[in-house]
């Protein structure tokens, strides 16, 4: 396991997989720690779309962007919508959604490119950010999967579609699966349980943990699986291991605040740029 947190100059903290090339590509995960909003999005929010005041999401985007670099004005994400639709995006699109929720890429839950110097950023609570990076053919991805995302395959989706775009073969192309719900607190109920045995005939006990009566699904090895499925070599995948929802002190978690009887909660990135 090679998943750490980095404190910045700053005062805000990067989560990092110590695999991925630092001379080839600028990444992170953001914590909650070192913003400006206020609870339930307490502190560093990075997401327009939750209800938060908008002047603070930009000041904590700002503030997290500017630690690894880079502009606000050129970031680029999604309006994520738990499908399996991937993006290829360009300079063209450099600034999308950045400030304005109304202009990210519409309904779209992973992005891919091989243009330098354009970061990509996903927004995440619970849900799993998936990152992709192909060194041989300089390029990377980005993928949400929540349950939905993850059933529909989107991490082998997404892997696939660069293969497409940029000739990326699976087995050259490195994986980080950052922070998220774990096991350990992931219930689901029937429909999910169903959908899962569906999306996985032959792995879905391994997947479908039983413990005191209750279903808990694990989103980490779904996609570790369907990453494997497709010739993505084990050792090329790196698994964070940290729980969103048992470590809500560092990370948004959409459960962990319903816990504490919030109905909503901020959001963490995960960022990725060629250099
Ligand atoms: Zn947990």
């Amino acid at each position: 396991m090679s998943y750490f947190l980095k404190r910045t100059e700053n005062n805000l903290w990067h989560g990092k997989f110590s695999t991925f090339p630092e001379d080839l590509i600028t990444h992170a995960v953001s914590t909650r720690i070192g913003g400006f909003s206020k609870s339930p999005f307490d502190s560093l929010n990075l997401a327009l779309h939750v209800g938060d005041e908008p002047a603070d999401v930009l000041a904590n985007r700002k503030k997290f962007v500017q630690s690894l670099g880079f502009d606000v004005a050129d970031i680029v994400t999604p309006n994520q919508v738990h499908g399996d639709k991937i993006f290829r995006v360009d300079d063209n699109y450099r600034g999308c959604g950045c400030t304005n929720y109304a202009d990210s890429i519409p309904e779209t839950d992973a992005l891919i490119t091989n243009t330098p110097a354009l970061p990509l950023m996903l927004c995440f609570a619970d849900c799993v950010p998936i990152f992709f990076v192909d060194v041989e053919n300089q390029a990377i991805g980005l993928a949400h999967g929540g349950w939905k995302g993850t059933l529909k395959k989107i991490a082998a989706k997404t892997l696939l579609k660069m293969g497409d775009e940029f000739g990326t073969r699976a087995e050259d192309c490195l994986i980080g699966i950052a922070p998220s719900i774990g096991a350990c607190c992931y219930e689901i109920g029937g429909v999910v349980v169903d959908k899962c045995k569906a999306a996985f005939p032959n792995n879905y006990r391994e997947l479908l943990i039983e413990r005191d009566g209750k279903i808990f699904l694990d989103l980490w090895r779904a996609n570790v699986i369907q990453l494997l499925e497709i010739g993505v070599s084990k050792e090329n995948i790196d698994v964070a291991g940290e729980c969103t929802c048992c470590g809500s002190s560092w990370y948004f978690s959409y459960r962990a605040a319903q816990k504490k009887g919030f109905d909503r909660t901020g959001r963490i990135a995960a960022f990725i740029a060629l250099k």
